[in-house]
């Protein structure tokens, strides 16, 4: 079977989705998976996305999944669904800000850092419940928390993977059980990528974002 169908189906079975990371990759390679009926693409640029948003399919469901500027959020406000790497107050309340310009609710999730390797990005899960405390106290009206998103270690230890994935689903349980997040929004873990996109479903992946094994390796 084609990859890209086994992938879809190994989601269909898991109740996951599947981000088609179309990032350095031409128009016309999104054109030809949206004919095969993907909907979903993730980018990791801010100019790149919205090159691509403005000439494609009004009904792509777009995803910014890259660290994300707050002096950029303006450019994607307007049309983007589903900003995957939020790690800062700041971006939150920029975020916030520009959801309310464009009189929209735009959606987010929290990126926690669970990987070993030394990342700039993403928050602590040490750090996370002052994080959320932060966030309370701003009442922001127009970002929704859907869930969480993370990256795993790029090893062959398939035991670290697993492990990593573990600690972020058990941080989304516990954020799920908190009464700050009790709400139905809030249910979706972003985690899985062409390497560890298995692991990541067994061990309840909800989205899951592939790129070179749908579009081939990238050349930068
Ligand atoms: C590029 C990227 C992916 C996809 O990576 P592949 O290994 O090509 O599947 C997923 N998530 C993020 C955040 C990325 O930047």
């Amino acid at each position: 079977m084609e990859l890209f169908k086994e992938i879809a189906q190994e989601c269909q079975n898991a109740q996951a989705r599947l981000v088609a990371v179309s990032k350095t990759k031409p128009i016309s390679s999104i054109e030809s998976l949206y004919a095969k009926g993907q909907r979903i693409f993730g980018e990791n640029k801010v100019q790149e996305l919205c090159q691509k948003q403005v000439v494609l399919p009004s009904d792509i469901e777009w995803h910014m999944i890259g660290h994300l500027q707050s002096n950029k959020v303006k450019y994607i406000a307007p049309f983007v669904d589903l900003i995957h790497a939020v790690d800062s107050i700041k971006l939150l309340k920029e975020i916030n800000k520009q959801a309310r310009n464009n009189q929209r609710i735009i959606h987010v999730l929290l990126q926690i850092k669970i990987a070993s390797e030394e990342s700039k990005y993403g928050i602590n899960p040490n750090e996370f419940s002052a994080f959320i405390e932060a966030y309370e106290a701003l009442d922001l009206s127009h970002v929704s928390i859907v869930g969480l998103m993370g990256m795993a270690t790029f090893t062959e230890d398939k035991d670290q993977i697993r492990k990593e994935f573990q600690l972020l689903q058990e941080i989304f349980e516990e954020v799920k059980r908190s009464s700050f997040m009790d709400k139905p929004a809030f249910k979706e873990l972003s985690m899985g990528m062409s390497g560890d996109y298995k692991i990541a479903l067994e061990e309840g992946s909800t989205m899951i974002r592939i790129g070179s094994l749908l579009f081939g390796h990238r050349t930068y």
